[in-house]
This record gives structure tokens, sequence and C-alpha cells, in this order.
């Protein structure tokens, strides 16, 4: 029974730039069967032809076997009448059609092009640039699709021979590896100062680079997805100065460590914790400190955690390798500002931070900003979701009728667009602070059109009136005669914890806890109890509203929201606690009558603002140098001992009254009573849960909780009470993962 046939298959998925067309034509050839392997914009697209035993081992090794990188969403397969194919080749791609396959995002070096970047045999010993068909950068080098070299930026380098033949062998891993390249034909670094003064170039330029940094000074490197600024991070002066010129304040940098070992010198790493860090996405990861090390106590001021990570790339292997001991690696770019890409640009903005500037002839398409995930209760849980992951899709629970652009919030803003039941999220925005944010929204929507070939018919946005994302969208709905529908806030991160745990018709209890969010009522929601579904959502009970004293300063001023909260108490007669010191007396008499009139005081309902007042009345921070300060340095002092949590009253609203007047009653230490704050916001979430829940799944989602003893203890409860936890492992609790609740409104 050798009978003949000849298969069409079909696959969707992350399929390109994966080495896929290599492993499909080496398989072929192994099992005798002849045919094509062909990119489309679909995805790939294979036909064989050859005896059925073998056809169907083909199909079973194409799902077994496939390259690491590689991953199939769909496989339509048809039987066709027989061609008599006489070979099996690899045909060119056509780039015709909608566009519909997988962009994959940049990929760390891998295991095999790490060890040919030490091996001093090998032609590309020490190149920068080495990469193969599983590792290497993608995203950011995409012009268009379909990927073939012709369509990024390696367009402008012509293989050499040799690279040329790995390229056209299948039987090499360098097959079809677009950005293929070796110090004769590609890419190369040079060492400029920040005048424009060329220094050096290659191996010399990196060795100077690392004495350069050695000395003790602060360069700009460029990387994947684009500038560094980078400094020792054992000596106290050159951090300073970084922050000083970057007006960074107190926000803690990211270390890049040499390896694994490394960071185990520095910080305590749980198994976990470990796989995430090596993971070939390679994210900055938080994770607690060591103590008494030689790093800087300014890399991460009055936290007892930092942000790690591996070298992804292979400059940076051989920057940490060179050098020996940890390095900050931050975005390069004023606060506020996008990420600096372009070597010019570089010139022009970066002379503020930095003497010398490394930069490498191979452009950035696509600025694209290191991730930054942590662990939480044994899962990963996203604080930016960057590089490494944008932007691959996110699968909804259900398709979408129509083509949606969702244009996200304002803070940690990211944008989505949809089609079926894939919601492709950009890489990190970031806060539409400045024109030149702002600029790189509209350009990142540009880039996400023309990548996907995408038109939308209709868009979505925040209700806050004075969100840059909501102005933009009205005004690009005018302009194309698009329809807009504008989103609440707290419901849209509710239905960002649906769509990522792939919850179809059934409601869900959501508390969404963050910063701020506009409200239907107009004042700024932030403590909600919301019952949600596709539909709607109806909110059954809030925290009590408070005056924010002075609106946006009261962002940045715990003292200013706990002044409120003393006055809501206690009036004129305020007890004698370290929020008053933080202010003149006069002020407080002052700040009272603006209270008290409620004059630029908008009320608000927000738990991280509550936040902020204990840390106040806690003499924790009075003014914050970052948003989320005051939070994570809480998280330091958080003691699992204290079980016990502070009387609260909860119906249609939460007071926060009695929480308050109990906190300042308790003589207990600093520790102990934010301990007793936590438990408190955790027994207040199961609280209502119980008088609102209907049984419901309980879904967390918002900003608030990043804070990991907030949800580990929530989770903890949850567990003793049988409720059923959604929380966010693909997209960040904060307002990153607006863009894909704001998608699924439509649904
Ligand atoms: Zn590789
Ligand atoms: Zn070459
Ligand atoms: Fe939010």
């Amino acid at each position: 029974m050798n009978q003949k046939k000849r298969l069409k298959v079909h696959l969707t998925g992350a399929v390109q730039g994966v080495g896929f067309r290599p492993f499909v034509y080496n398989l072929a050839k192994r099992l005798n069967l002849n045919g094509y392997v062909i990119n489309d914009t679909h995805g790939v697209i294979i036909e064989i032809e050859g005896e059925e035993r073998n056809i169907n081992q083909f199909l079973i090794s194409l799902q077994t076997e496939k390259p690491p990188l590689a991953h199939i969403f769909s496989q339509e397969i048809e039987e066709l009448p027989l061609k008599g194919f006489e070979d099996f080749e690899i045909r060119k791609s056509e780039s015709k059609g909608k566009k519909e396959v997988f962009i994959l995002p940049d990929i760390s070096t891998c295991d095999e092009c790490f060890s040919e970047l030490n091996d001093p045999e090998n032609r590309r010993y020490r190149y920068p640039f080495i990469n193969c068909t599983n590792c290497g950068p993608r995203f950011t080098i995409i012009e268009k699709l379909p990927y073939d070299r012709p369509n990024t930026t390696m367009k402008k380098f012509k293989m050499c021979s040799e690279c040329e033949k790995e390229y056209k062998d299948p039987g090499n891993r360098r097959f079809h590896a677009q950005p293929n390249a070796c110090p004769v034909c590609g890419p190369y670094i040079s060492l400029f100062t920040s005048d424009r003064r060329f220094v050096s170039e290659k191996e010399q330029a990196l060795k100077e680079t690392v004495n350069l940094l050695k000395e003790g000074n602060i360069l700009a490197i460029k990387g994947i997805g684009g500038f560094h600024l980078v400094c020792d991070a054992t000596t106290d002066k050159a951090i300073k100065t970084l922050r000083e010129r970057k007006r960074r304040g107190e926000k803690p940098f990211a270390v890049m460590f040499k390896d694994i070992n490394q960071i185990k010198e520095y910080a305590e790493i749980t198994d976990f914790e470990e796989a995430v860090i090596l993971s070939p996405e390679r994210p900055i990861v938080i994770v607690k400190s060591k103590q008494n090390t030689d790093l800087s106590k300014e890399v991460a001021p009055f936290l007892d955690r930092i942000g790690v990570f591996l070298p992804y790339s292979p400059l940076h292997h051989l920057l940490l390798n060179d050098f020996g001991k940890p390095l900050v690696m931050t975005s390069a770019n004023l606060s506020d500002e996008p990420i600096v890409k372009d070597n010019e640009e570089a010139f022009e903005k970066l002379s503020v931070f930095t003497d010398y500037i490394l930069i490498h002839n191979r452009d950035i398409k696509n600025r694209v900003d290191d991730s930054v995930v942590r662990v939480v209760d044994k899962k990963i849980s996203f604080i930016r979701r960057s590089r490494g992951y944008a932007p691959l899709p996110v699968k909804l629970p259900f398709k979408l009728g129509k083509k949606v652009l969702a244009v996200g919030g304002h803070q940690k803003n990211t944008i989505a667009i949809g089609f079926d039941d894939n919601a492709f999220l950009s890489q990190h925005i970031g806060d539409l602070e400045t024109v030149d944010a702002c600029r790189n929204f509209e350009e990142v929507i540009h880039s996400f059109f023309e990548l996907y070939d995408f038109k939308p018919e209709v868009l979505i946005a925040d209700l806050h009136p004075r969100y840059h994302s909501t102005h933009w969208a009205k005004q690009f709905s005018q302009e194309n005669s698009i329809p807009l529908i504008q989103i609440q806030h707290h419901y849209t991160h509710a239905l960002s914890l649906m769509a990522e745990n792939q919850i179809k018709d059934e409601p869900i209890f959501a508390v969404c806890w963050d910063g701020t969010g506009y409200g239907d009522d107009e004042n700024l929601w932030g403590g909600e109890f919301l019952i949600t579904d596709y539909k709607g959502y109806r909110r059954v009970c809030h925290f009590d509203y408070f005056r924010l004293i002075g609106g946006e300063k009261a962002v940045k001023e715990p003292r200013r929201v706990a002044l409120s909260i003393l006055f809501g108490i206690y009036d004129k007669n305020l007890p004698n606690i370290p929020t008053l010191k933080a202010f003149k007396e006069k002020e407080i008499e002052l700040l009272h009558k603006t209270w008290e009139k409620g004059l630029n005081s908008p009320l608000s309902s927000s738990a991280g603002r509550l936040f902020d007042a204990a840390a106040s009345i806690l003499d924790i921070r009075q003014t914050l140098s970052y948003e989320g300060q005051s939070g994570m340095i809480m998280e330091n002092f958080y003691d699992w001992n204290v079980k016990d949590y502070y009387p609260f009253q909860a119906g249609s609203t939460v007071s926060w009254k009695q929480i308050f007047e109990e906190m300042i009653k308790d003589s207990s230490d600093q520790q102990t009573k934010i301990s007793r704050f936590i438990n408190t916001l955790a027994h207040i979430v199961i609280e209502v849960y119980r008088q609102k829940g209907e049984g419901l799944k309980l879904g967390l989602s918002g900003g608030v909780f990043q804070n990991r003893p907030l949800i580990e203890k929530i989770i903890q409860l949850t567990k003793k009470e049988g409720i059923n936890v959604l929380t966010h492992k693909k997209v960040p609790p904060n307002d990153g993962g607006l863009s894909l609740g704001q998608l699924c409104c439509i649904k």
C-alpha cells in the first residue's frame, strides 16, 4: 500500500523568521517528499507530494520537531490531485494580500551563537552582530511584511560569499536568517565623542569603551531597540551624575550582569525567577537585592529590590564580559521622552548625558524599550511589556467583528490593533507628557498600520477629556469618518483582565484599584468594585471620596492626600503626626480653606492615593520622586508575621475614616502599622466580595495590584475561602494593559 498523495498545508502563527522554511525543507527531503514551501502574508504554505505514510509522518514532525521559536496557531489541510513535483524547493515570498502573519519579537543570543562568539577559531569571534535563525533582531529591524531581508534595515548590507553560502544552504543554521552578517560584510560599531569626533571602530572601539567605563564615565551605547546610558553599577559618582543629568530623582535603575552566577552574588533569587531571567525574552526582573555587596546604593534608593537582567545582544555579552562588573543600563532619554534610537538623534540629544557615544550602522526601525517583570505568586507579572514580547498578539476569547484601533490611556501608554481573535499590543510607548512622546505615539500607530496593512473601522479611547490619546482619536475619527467609542477607565482595566483570562460570556466581580481614572460622574475614580461583562458594568462599591488638594500636585505629594484625609476625620483639630511637620503652619490653614471650598481639589476614590496617605501618616514619604514610590517602599516593610488588620466599614462604599483613625491611634512600630494597613486592604477586597460578589470570579486589576504583598495576601485569603481569582499574566495590571481592554468593548 504505497499510495501517493498531494497535500496543501496552510499554517498561521509565528512561523516567519524562525527557521521554519529550512526546517520544512529538511523534513521533506528526509521523508522523500516533493513540492515547495513559501512564506505568504498569512503565514506559510506547504505543498507536499509523495507516499502517504511519509506524508503522515511529515504532518506529525511538523508539530513535534518545529524550531524552538515557532508557534503554530492554526493549520489547514487540503488534498489536491497529484501534480508530479520533481523536487522540493523553497520559493520566493509573495507580498500581495492581507497581512496577517505574526511579527516576531527580538530574541536574545542563542547558546550556539554565544559559543561561536567566544571561539577564537570562528570567523565571527567577538563579532557584535552574530545571529542565526533562532536568535537576533526581528521586530526592531522590520519595515514591512513579509519578513525578508529587503524588507528589513539589513537590506543595505550585501552578504559576502561565505554568508551567502550559509544563507542559501538548507543544512546550515543560518539558512534564510534575514539579519545574517559577519565582520566582512555586516554592521560594525564605532566610538565617537558626543561632539561627533570619530575615536575608533570595531574591536578597538569596544576596548576603549570598556576603558572609559572603567574610568567612571557614562556612555551612550546603541543596542537592539534603542540607546542605553551605561555606567559602572558599583560607583556612586557616575550614577549620581546620571541621575542629575537624566532628571531622574530616586527612580531605580536596571542593572545588567554578565551571567546568572554574577546575579546570584548580588541578589536572592528563586528558581522561578532564575528561569525568567534566563528566558530568551531576557526581561528586566525585579528581585530582592543582597545586603553588603559593592553595588552602589544609588542604583535603587530606599528599596531592597533591584531590576536585574542578562546580556541579550552579542554586543552586551562582549561589554559585560570585558568590563567584568555589573553595569547600570537605562533607556537613553530625558524623563518622559521616548528612548533615542537613531545615530543622528543620539548626537543631538545625548550629549547632555555623556561625552562618548558608541554607535553602530544597523538602523533601528521600531524603537523598543526593555521589558520589566516581577514574579508574583509564582507567575510572571508584567510591569512593562515591550522588547522580547511585543508585538506578539494576545489571543482574544472571541472574534472581533470589526478592525479596531485602541489608543490606550495616558501613562505607560500602549496601543493595540485588533482583528479576528488577535490583539496586537504595541511595545511600551510611555507617558504622553511631552511633544516627542506624543509624536512617538503617532509613529507607532502608523507603523502598525503599515506593518499589518491595517485600516481601522472603529476607534476606542479613554473617557478622559484631556488625555492626549483621546484627543488624537477624536481628531483621527473626524478626519477619516471612523466612529469613535470612549470607554470608562476602570471598566477597561476589567475588560483587559477578562480578555487575557479567556472569559467568554460570564460576568466577573472586578476590583480595579489604581492611581486615578476619569469616572462617569466626572470624579477621579481609582478604588472601584465593578460587576462587568463585555456589554457593560455596574459600580457596586467604591472607596468614599476624598479631596485631592491641589489636583495634580496631590499626585506627587502624599502629604496633601494625608492632609485631606485628616481634615475629613478631625477637621481643624489635627493630631500631632509626621504629616504636619511636612508643612508650615500657615500652609495648613490655607490648605484647609482650599479643601473646605473644594477649590482645585477634585473628588477621588483612588486606592493608590490612599497608599500615599498612609505613607505620609506613617512617615515614609511626604513627597514622591516617581509614581508608585510610596507603595514600593512600603513593600520593603511588609511583615508576613503580622496577621491582624484595622477595622473598617464596607457597604455601598468603603469608608477610609475608621482605618486611618485606628492607624493614627496605633502605637506599634512602623513595620507593624504598614503590614496592618496592607492587610486591611486585602480584607476589604474579601469583605466587599462576600457582600456583592454573587459567587462570581474575583478579578484584580489596576496599578495598585503591582504591590506584591497586597496581591499575595489577597490570594492567600481567597484560597481559604475557595474564591476563584483572576490576575494579569500577559499584560501589565497598570495602564499599559488598557489598550487590550479597550479592544474588547466592541464584542
Ligand atoms: Zn543564534
Ligand atoms: Zn559575511
Ligand atoms: Fe489605570
